[in-house]
């Protein structure tokens, strides 16, 4: 057999185990795997290093405007190739319909956006206006393009749908086997909760972690999976921040809800005390749901090591610390009006490997899991997340051994801070291949602009979560006939 690449010699890491030996690849997909093998147009030496499937990132807001029209400082281009620099040989970033506008248009407009990457990319839709034409006609057609996840917000007034639109696009997923995925924070109190602090003149930023109690994403959380218990439908908790949410969900996951979730680095690496930076810093730290404390950082960690999460993923919202961004509203207003979010998207995985690996909280095989192969199978990327012939050749090979510490100038976004500035990290990737075509060669970059490729997802796979239905729909008691079909 020939290759056109053959990885020499590396330590193999899948979430099974870890084996030393070659991976060949032909016309982008891996064709063999053995102790030794010979050939290959080009050889690739992973002496010393680490070779595992490449990530997905699947949370990260590319080329994407908010709901109040902020654009975020990176594109598809600079977007993917931040993410191939963190390890990622795959994203699924959101394409997100405004109020008023047609699903139809907004993957139009994204697909343009979408054909400068260079990694291979899909996309979540966002929807915040749940029409008749929406459910019916543009849902379905989206999914029969293998767009197979549909985000809702239960905060945020041009977002939240309320729980009866929740109820509309959970049956529509439900029919379709697609996933919904949800912002749970609950929209009243975190309004309550900003007049109450506005009254008192309460308006610097750190008033922002205050202001979105962990109270709030619990009573969501638990409404959430309530509903799409009532539509028998899958549910994906996007960025878990609680301690007291993360136990909801691992209640109702051991009950057998169809349900997932995720949390994401900042909520294990910051604290509301960033926060509490001098002037206006703390501006660069407002993410919602918001920073917590030490104490929620060890019990998110716990469920990590327990499977309540298939994932860890980096938000990535890039929004600048000038006019462009944080500050679109002015420099010196009050914390609601700062655009919300950070950037993470080249440290999800350096980060998660030094501070999960190397520190000993979870083995190499559930790294693996969490970067790429869990969320592989979660969102219906069958020919990605795992190494093994036949699958796609989505490589990242990493030295697990170096040390240095994060600076901005390091980075390879549009933005002008990294909330992990000045952390020591130890390990990270080196060379990251998608389809077998080599994107960053020893932390150089070697791609071509666009040669990603849109990739779409199967349904989700849910061998053992089948869900229940709820008495009031089950055929077998009484009354659930008429509500059949
Ligand atoms: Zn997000």
């Amino acid at each position: 057999m020939s290759f056109d690449t053959v990885i020499h010699d590396g330590l193999i890491a899948t979430t099974e185990g870890v084996t030393t030996g070659d991976i060949g690849i032909t016309d982008g997909r891996i064709t063999a795997m053995a102790e030794k093998l010979p050939g290959g147009t080009r050889r690739i030496d992973a002496g010393g290093r680490v070779v595992m499937p490449g990530g997905i990132e699947t949370h990260a807001h590319i080329a994407q405007e908010s709901s109040s029209g902020v654009m975020t400082a990176d594109d598809y281009l600079s977007g993917s190739i931040s993410a191939a620099f963190g390890g990622n040989s795959s994203f699924i970033p959101f394409a997100a319909q405004q109020r008023g506008e047609s699903v139809d248009d907004v993957l139009k407009t994204y697909h343009a956006r979408g054909a400068r990457s260079v990694i291979d990319y899909s996309y979540h839709l966002i929807i915040s206006d749940p029409t008749q034409k929406v459910l019916a006609e543009e849902l379905p057609r989206a999914f029969a393009r293998g767009i197979t996840s549909f985000k809702v917000f239960m905060t945020y007034d041009l977002m939240n749908i309320g729980d009866g639109g929740m109820l509309d696009i959970l049956t529509v997923a439900r029919k379709h086997g697609a996933i919904t995925m949800v912002h749970a924070e609950n929209n009243e109190m975190v309004k309550w909760m900003n007049r109450q602090l506005a009254d008192r003149g309460l308006t610097a930023p750190r008033y922002h972690a205050i202001s979105r109690p962990e109270l709030a994403e619990q009573e969501a959380i638990n409404r959430a999976v309530q509903l799409a218990k009532l539509a028998d439908a899958t549910l994906f908790v996007v960025h878990v921040s609680t301690e007291g949410g993360a136990d909801i969900i691992r209640r109702e996951q051991f009950n057998g809800a169809k349900l997932f979730a995720e949390t994401c680095p900042q909520y294990l690496s910051l604290t509301r005390d960033d926060l509490d930076r001098p002037g206006m810093e703390g501006a660069k730290y407002i993410c919602s749901p918001p920073l917590r404390d030490a104490a929620t950082q060890d019990a998110l960690w716990h469920h990590i090591r327990m499977g309540t999460f298939v994932g860890v993923h980096s938000d990535h919202a890039p929004y600048r610390a000038d006019e462009t961004g944080k500050f679109v509203n002015g420099f010196d207003v009050p914390y609601p009006k700062l655009a919300n979010g950070m950037p993470g998207i080249a440290l999800r995985l350096p980060w998660l490997f030094s501070e999960g690996v190397v520190a000993g909280r979870i083995t190499l095989e559930q790294f693996v899991g969490l970067s790429s192969t869990n969320t592989a199978k979660v969102f219906g990327c069958t020919t990605k997340g795992r190494l093994a012939p036949g699958m796609d050749a989505d490589i990242a090979i990493w030295d697990p051994e170096t040390r240095y510490t994060v600076t901005l100038a390091d980075q390879h976004d549009n933005m002008d801070y990294t909330p992990l500035d000045g952390h020591d990290l130890t390990g990270r990737p080196e060379t990251v291949l998608t389809r077998g075509a080599v994107v960053v060669d020893k932390g150089t970059l070697v791609a071509r602009e666009g040669q990603g490729q849109f990739f779409g997802r199967a349904p989700v796979d849910l061998r053992a979560r089948p869900g229940a239905m709820v008495k009031e729909f089950d055929p077998a008691q009484n009354f659930g006939a008429e509500l059949r079909g």
